[in-house]
């Protein structure tokens, strides 16, 4: 390589997600094209540097003391939203809740269940985001991958979807991504959106510094078909405190940065929650939320079948 790609050195990452914790980042940067994309990819692959990417790092736990690495988040033209007709087609950087705003006003019907999900298309692509019924997969039409290598393009198939997951991995970086959607009423298409958000304004808490849901819906029969929050609901976690952090009085699997918690204060919450559950339905809840840097998982984390 020519020489290092300009990087920022010490970046604080906590702003960049809706908890507001971790610690700084060593290199940082904002690629706004893919071939910028993939330069930076290129170097830290020829530098051994561990890569994270950060989306609206809505579903993102930092670990306190940073990471040592190449963070990345995607800005300009990689998060911008351009129509073709009925196809859309967007940065990866670009933020669901626009995306889906701002194609409802174009009169696009496929892709209002994202008025609910705070992220990027990217992290909503990479963590298969759904609310509502609403399936990612069915509008979803291709992608484009970046990694070390080059730029690639992925159809859906390819992803391996499956809940709240698919099978991107570390250095695989959803550069953009075409939705196909169907033409209809702008005001009809803005109502469900409405509804949608009313609907979760009821369920979930609102202004809070939060990454949404902590642990993903059990797939164990000895939960009884309840979801994580019922089961953390029914052994009295709502209210769980751990210094800063504790689980919402008003939905007891969304974890709530309410007095300057650190990323240790949150995952010894995770871990009483889980322990408690565990405890009471013999289920044991996995995260949902995503991790980026050394994350310090307390001692008792761990728990035997
Ligand atoms: C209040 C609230 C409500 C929520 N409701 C929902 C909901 O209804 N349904 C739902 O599914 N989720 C929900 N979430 C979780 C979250 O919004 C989704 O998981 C979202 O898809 C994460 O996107 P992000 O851009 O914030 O990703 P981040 O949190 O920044 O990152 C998550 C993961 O995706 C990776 N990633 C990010 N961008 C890219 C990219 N361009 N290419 C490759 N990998 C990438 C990151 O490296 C990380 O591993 C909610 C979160 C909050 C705070």
């Amino acid at each position: 390589m020519s020489g290092a790609p300009s990087t920022a050195e010490d970046f604080p990452l906590d702003r960049l997600t809706t908890i507001r914790i971790g610690g700084p980042a060593d290199h940082y940067a904002e690629p706004e094209s893919e071939e910028d994309l993939v330069t930076l990819l290129a170097w830290a692959a020829d530098e051994a540097l561990p890569l994270g990417i950060v989306g609206s790092g809505s579903n993102l736990l930092i670990a306190d003391s940073g990471f040592r690495g190449l963070v990345l988040k995607l800005r300009g033209p990689l998060a911008e939203v351009e129509r073709v007709e009925n196809v859309v087609e967007c940065g990866g950087g670009a933020r669901l809740p626009s995306v889906s705003a701002k194609v409802a006003g174009w009169g696009l019907s496929g892709l209002e269940f994202g008025v609910n999900i705070p992220g990027t298309v990217g992290g909503a692509v990479r963590m298969n985001a759904n609310a509502y019924g609403g399936e990612l997969g069915r509008v979803l039409t291709r992608v484009s991958i970046c990694t070390a290598g080059g730029v690639r393009e992925a159809t859906p198939d390819d992803l391996g979807f499956s809940y709240r997951d698919s099978n991107l991995g570390q250095g695989e970086v959803v550069s953009r991504a075409w939705f196909s959607l169907s033409p209809g009423e702008v005001e009809m298409i803005k109502g469900t959106m409405a509804e949608m958000r009313g609907k979760r304004k009821e369920a979930q808490p609102s202004g809070i510094k939060t990454f949404g849901s902590t642990f993903v819906n059990p797939n164990d029969e000895r939960a009884g078909g309840k979801s994580a929050g019922m089961l953390l609901d029914e052994t009295g976690c709502r209210g769980l405190t751990v210094g800063g952090a504790r689980l919402s009085q008003k939905h007891a699997n969304f974890v709530e940065n309410f007095d300057s918690a650190t990323a240790a204060e949150v995952l010894k919450v995770m871990s009483e929650a889980r322990h408690r559950v565990h405890a009471e339905f013999g289920v044991i809840l996995e995260p949902e939320v995503q991790t980026l840097g050394d994350i310090d998982w307390p001692t008792d984390w761990e728990i035997e079948e």
